[in-house]
């Protein structure tokens, strides 16, 4: 497993866990240093627990050398970063490319080298040139096997799946990825659907960027409802219960970020540009978001009368989403931005985020709870739906505030709630 990151760590946990021998490699030494003393480099649910057993047996470890990591190996996969390309929103290959060369220059037997970063389609046809170029005739393969596990969630994820996905050109590939997923077919819930490579790749995005408008459809149905008296959460429910529409991904919020929504819409929108494809609904959907974030700094500024500067703000919540670490594109960074920028001071508070958030913003100060964060505030904003924020003392922090402005960026807490508490409170989508 090339890349000990988010995917490759459980990806190459939960491998192991299966019972297969998993290398994994990262160039950070860092990183691979902590994982040696089983100090997980991700804040993941049972990620450590994970490791430990599968460490302990034998079948999992860890090197920064590529070339003791795929000696031998069946199959290599490349699990490293394809970060938005700066000024085009283009996939930035150039990790994916290097570890490819690497790995190909190293390998001493015949393997399938699996892309399970995600990538745009085509992609495995320059890796296919890159190895012909670095290892001609050595009977190395190409398959793409993105991942769609959710931070968070990532080793239920990865263990049980709605599908994995392979898409490959030629029988070795298709049979070597048969025989590691082959624990997940006694799970008939689990389909493998195999498919043609460039199929496999444009699955990843198309299903990123179906989500992303999901999410943004039903963030701008929530704009309705605040003009014309309805709850967005009663609407999402209603159409949600349409097996047509589904439940999930309905619930409207400050608008969607992390690590891969926003960076794969942009390179989907990249791909559809070079074949001349409008793809006008995902187009939408990025401006719409982007829009969003920054309406969302304009809301809390409204909820305390229009006027931020001096104001002190408490933000509850810095990580895109709740049980992970990750910072990527959180909404919290361009609504901190905001606050500031109109003259706010900002205290947060994250149960994991603030090592990384730490780096990300500036003047900013961390609380080290969620009670301590709305101290003396003007306004305290839930901004990820950390359980921890779930069940709140509200009299308590409406007491503590100086003036007990809520905004609730999750509608984790009932309107009659907050008022009984003696909070004034700003929802999302309720009218
Ligand atoms: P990450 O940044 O957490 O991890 C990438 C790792 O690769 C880093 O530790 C980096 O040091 C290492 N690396 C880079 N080049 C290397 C090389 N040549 N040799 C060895 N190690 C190298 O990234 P991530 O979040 O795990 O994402 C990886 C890929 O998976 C991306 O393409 C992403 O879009 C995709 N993906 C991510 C998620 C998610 O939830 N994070 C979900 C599905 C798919």
């Amino acid at each position: 497993m090339i890349g000990t990151g988010y995917v490759g760590l459980v990806s190459g946990a939960c491998f192991s866990d299966f019972g297969h021998e998993v290398v994994c490699v990262d160039k950070d030494a860092a990183k691979i240093d902590a994982l040696h003393g089983n100090i997980m480099p991700i804040y993941e649910p049972g990620l450590a627990e994970l490791v430990a057993t599968n460490v302990e047996a034998g079948r999992l470890s860890f090197t920064t050398d590529l070339a003791e990591g795929v000696a031998n190996a069946d199959a290599v996969f490349i699990a490293v970063g394809t970060p938005s390309r700066r000024g085009d929103g283009h996939a930035d290959l150039s990790y994916v490319f290097a570890a490819v060369r690497e790995v190909a220059g190293a390998l001493t037997k015949p393997a399938v080298i699996v892309t399970k970063s995600t990538v745009p389609v085509g992609t495995g046809d320059e890796v296919e040139r890159i190895i012909a170029e670095v290892a001609p005739d050595t009977g190395i393969t190409v398959a793409s096997n993105p991942e769609f596990l959710r931070e968070g969630a990532a080793i239920s994820d990865f263990k049980r799946p709605d599908r994995v996905v392979v898409g490959a050109e030629d029988n070795r590939s298709r049979e070597v990825l048969r025989d590691i997923y082959r624990p997940l077919s006694l799970n008939q819930s689990a389909p493998v659907l195999y498919t043609g490579r460039r199929t496999a790749e444009l699955i990843k995005y198309a299903a990123n960027a179906f989500l992303a408008v999901k999410i943004t459809y039903i963030n701008e149905i929530a704009d309705l409802c605040e003009c014309v008296g309805a709850d967005v959460q009663e609407v999402a429910r209603g159409i949600g219960l349409d097996n047509r529409i589904g439940r999930k991904f309905l619930n409207a919020g400050p608008g969607y970020g992390g690590s891969c929504f926003p960076k794969d819409t942009l390179a989907l929108l990249q791909t559809a540009h070079d074949n001349e494809v409008p793809l006008r609904i995902v187009e939408a959907t990025v401006q719409v978001n982007e829009g969003r974030k920054r309406a969302m700094g304009r809301k809390v500024i409204k909820a305390m009368g229009g006027e931020a500067r001096g104001k002190r703000v408490g933000v509850l919540g810095l990580t895109f989403k709740p049980d992970t670490d990750d910072m990527r594109d959180a909404p919290s960074l361009s609504l901190i931005q905001a606050l500031q920028d109109a003259g706010a001071v900002v205290t947060a508070y994250d149960p994991e985020g603030v090592e990384h958030a730490r780096g990300m913003l500036s003047d900013v100060t961390f609380a080290d709870s969620a009670y301590a964060a709305a101290e003396g505030a003007d306004a305290l904003v839930i901004v990820t739906e950390w359980d921890a924020f779930r069940a709140l003392d509200l009299p308590r922090i409406a007491e503590s505030m100086n003036d007990p402005v809520l905004v609730d960026l999750r509608n984790i807490y009932p309107p009659e709630e907050a008022a009984r508490a003696g909070l004034k409170l700003t929802g999302i989508g309720k009218g």
